[in-house]
């Protein structure tokens, strides 16, 4: 361990933002450590291949013990919580091993940088999400959430990241622990897994155009969400903890856009005016409680910190499209 270079250390880095922060990080001179959860990871291999740079630390966010142990062995200056069960429908039914995690596993990591003495020197990075907000009638975004909006989440993921959000503020006003939540609104990218319905589509238009598959299964079209470029909202995850002050900030585009406009701009990009002949819907990926809209407003953080995303809705449809149709065409 090299005793000048910053530490970090990440939750969740095989995730989607995980891989996206590790590199940003390891290219700002941090000396990056990832959790690794489990006796035999199946991502390992692969994450090992893509960063080789990272240290990898078996623990588990259930577990006390191992995130003790994991900070001691890093030492971080900054931590990443992004470890979480992160998808809605799978929340609904998983909702305990959702609760066991996504809330009661920052609660677990906050408690052992306390108990480790590292309280004073390590900021702490809690990932907070717009599906705290719900997008209910009467709690509709107007010109955008906001850090103050109201909360009504409407799934056990929502919920337990609510929780989440303030046993963090809790930390940060109980022992005036340096702890910053970004409340990040949809981020998608080359690296979404497949379960989420922008990757599902980009990767099911690319199959269609080269002839893999002949049509794609979704289900309710109409939600709208303000949906950004994952490598845009790592950088700000990064800003959030360079502030001089711990805080909470959204993370937005200030657009909002529905599934039928994704798929719109997805199938014209393979030269399909109307997608409709490729879409079937099936009630099995519907939820038993929907959030309609979503929409953030990132004014602070845009104000304070000077983030600002770069990718905007219909560069993100051609950036995932295109990625899909290399991937799938090799
Ligand atoms: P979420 O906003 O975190 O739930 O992100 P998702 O990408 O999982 O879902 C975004 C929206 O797409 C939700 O309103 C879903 O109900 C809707 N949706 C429609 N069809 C699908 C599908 O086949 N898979 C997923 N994941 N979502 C779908």
């Amino acid at each position: 361990m090299s005793e000048d270079a910053r530490r970090a250390l990440i939750t969740g880095v095989t995730g989607q933002d995980g891989g996206h922060l590790a590199e940003l990080l390891h290219d700002q001179g941090y000396e990056v450590f990832g959790l690794l959860r489990g006796q035999r990871n199946a991502r390992k291999e692969a994450f090992e291949r893509e960063f080789p740079y990272v240290h990898l630390v078996e623990a588990d966010l259930t577990d006390q013990t191992s995130l003790i142990q994991a900070v001691i062995t890093a030492e971080p200056h900054e931590i990443y919580n992004l470890g979480a069960i992160s998808h809605v429908g799978y929340s609904f039914r998983n909702p305990q091993l959702t609760a066991d995690i996504t809330a009661k596993g920052v609660l677990n990591l906050l408690e052992a940088v306390r108990i480790t003495g590292m309280a004073e020197r390590t900021r702490f990075y809690q990932a907070s999400t717009s599906e705290m907000f719900g997008g209910l009638d009467y709690n509709r975004p107007g010109n955008g959430y906001t850090e103050d909006s109201l909360f009504h989440p409407r799934s056990p993921y929502g919920v337990a990241k609510l929780y989440a959000h303030w046993i963090a503020r809790n930390y940060r006003e109980s022992y005036g622990m340096f702890v910053s939540t970004g409340i990040l609104f949809n981020h998608e990218g080359e690296r979404r897994g497949l379960e989420f319905v922008t990757r599902k589509i980009s990767n099911a238009v690319a199959a269609i155009h080269l002839g893999h598959q002949d049509h794609v299964v979704l289900g309710d079209l109409h939600p709208k969400r303000d949906w950004g470029y994952a490598g845009d909202y790592v950088r700000g995850m990064w800003q959030i903890l360079q502030h001089s002050e711990p805080d909470d900030f959204v993370l937005a585009t200030g657009e909002t856009h529905s599934i039928e406009e994704f798929l719109t701009l997805a199938f014209q990009e393979v030269g399909i005016s109307d997608w409709r002949p490729y879409v079937r819907q099936d009630p099995a990926f519907m939820r038993p409680a929907e959030v309609d809209i979503l929409l953030g407003d990132p004014t602070k953080a845009e104000t304070i910190l000077g983030w600002k995303r770069e990718v905007d809705f219909p560069g993100l449809v051609k950036l995932m499209v295109q990625h899909d149709l290399r991937v799938l065409g090799q």
